[in-house]
């Protein structure tokens, strides 16, 4: 997101005010590098989907913590699986086995297509592995000269410098000095465009299965199929960012898995730990040929707290039933949201995303829906595309959903009553 800060300078203990482009005003604390527009709003504590404020508001989380709350806050399971665990070890480093990551790698596993998985910390982090799973499966293949990577106009894969480059994204790379190389980018759902890209250097194709930052944009089924024929026309490797889609945000536990196109290393991080940070890069034995003893590696990655917290989730989300409500829920806000559209014509444009990764396309600027919705006490997230996500918690129910389109409702209205009467519309009947 750009924003204009006017800095007023720290003092000790003082704070910073800043005037933004979006949204008025805003305060933050003082010492913090300034690299986020944060609202002016911090909370004490949540339970379940709901989010209290310091000044003990109630706020109905849609965001997730930007996908990454998947059960919530404070799930008993989850809370008393880190209790216990910080009682015995957090840390012990990878010089050492750690059993707990040893049996996460054998689930993940268990549950995909892949043979092997690596550690670590962030989305970012998991997806500096993929590429350099890419990168090293060709050299090991005698193949070094084949280092270059086909990524979509519109990706998000991290801020790290590798990942900015695949990302692409001008206003993210602006001033960071030469982009990293490697990395070609075309149109999303262009098969011709990537078959013109693929050369004697490429190595791997790289995709969101559904772009969330970029604005919840969905590629087409038959383009992910032509990726993977492509890749394996080419002895290339396909390789899918699922930080945000995986860990069923979209009905299933991995997005590929609805799509019907295997990749063969995919990205892991966001729910995975529920909010505990955490990455993962999985890949099959094949594609993590290369990476051998002392090719990777990480300080925290993989370390028993992590581990403790990932199991949790992971036992909570494959529980019977639990994958099959999240289908159902998720169905039915999009049935109510579809109804939402239809009563606020004039507010909101359009409804996509899959699952429980939503896109709203507003009308007006998407950080003024946030906003009007943060008024609300409902909790979403902007994206690229002028798009508000709607990311909920995968354990709210319909009790939920309503008042989540209560909020929805009163927020569109009011946006409605500060609108021109030309830009009024009626309800569609
Ligand atoms: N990949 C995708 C698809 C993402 O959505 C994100 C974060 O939003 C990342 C990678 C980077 O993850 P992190 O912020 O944990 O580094």
């Amino acid at each position: 997101m750009q924003y204009n800060a006017t800095i007023v300078p720290p003092r000790r203990g003082g704070t910073i005010h800043f005037n933004t482009t979006i949204g008025g005003s805003f305060l933050v604390t003082s010492h913090l590098m300034p690299t986020y527009t944060r609202a002016d709003l911090a909370f004490e504590r949540g339970e379940g989907a709901w989010l209290v404020a310091e000044n003990g508001d109630r706020y109905l989380d849609f965001a997730a913590g930007v996908a990454v709350n998947v059960l919530g806050h404070a799930h008993p399971h989850l809370v008393a699986a880190l209790t216990e665990q910080a009682r015995k070890v957090w840390h012990v480093s990878n010089l050492y086995r750690v059993p707990d990551a040893e049996r996460l790698a054998e689930r993940l596993c268990a549950e995909s297509f892949a043979d092997l998985v690596f550690f670590s910390n962030s989305g970012a982090e998991a997806m500096e592995g993929a590429i350099k799973v890419a990168r090293k499966y060709q050299s090991a293949n005698g193949q070094p000269e084949r280092y270059r990577i086909i990524t979509f106009e519109g990706a998000f894969h991290g801020r790290t410098l590798a990942t900015l480059a695949a990302g692409g994204q001008k206003k993210h790379l602006d001033g960071f000095g030469p982009v990293v190389d490697g990395f070609d980018q075309v149109p999303l759902d262009d098969a011709a465009a990537v078959r013109r890209t693929v050369g004697p250097q490429t190595a791997a194709i790289l995709i969101e299965p559904i772009q969330g930052e970029g604005g919840v944009r969905t590629p087409s089924t038959q383009f992910l199929k032509a990726l993977r024929q492509i890749c394996d026309e080419h002895g290339l490797l396909l390789l899918f960012d699922e930080v945000q889609t995986g860990m069923g945000r979209t009905g299933h536990l991995f997005a590929y898995q609805k799509v019907g196109v295997v990749p063969d290393v995919m990205a892991l991080a966001k729910g995975l730990g529920g909010g505990f940070p955490i990455g993962a890069c999985l890949a099959t034995a094949a594609a993590a040929k290369g990476m051998t003893a002392g090719t990777h590696g990480s300080t925290f990655g993989g370390n028993p707290l992590a581990m403790a917290a990932a199991h949790a989730v992971l036992d909570v989300v494959l529980a019977p039933g639990f994958l099959d409500h999240v289908r159902q829920m998720a169905l039915l806000l999009k049935q109510r949201l579809a109804e939402l559209k239809d009563r606020h014509p004039a507010v909101i444009a359009e409804i996509r995303g899959d699952g429980m990764l939503i896109g709203l396309k507003p009308l007006v600027p998407a950080a003024d829906l946030v906003d009007a919705l943060r008024a609300q006490r409902l909790l979403s997230v902007a994206a690229g595309e002028n798009v508000v996500r709607l990311l909920p918690p995968l354990m709210i129910g319909e009790s939920e959903i309503a008042e989540a389109l209560d909020r929805l409702d009163r927020a569109a209205a009011q946006i409605e009553a500060t609108l021109a009467p030309a830009e009024k519309v009626e309800p569609a009947k």
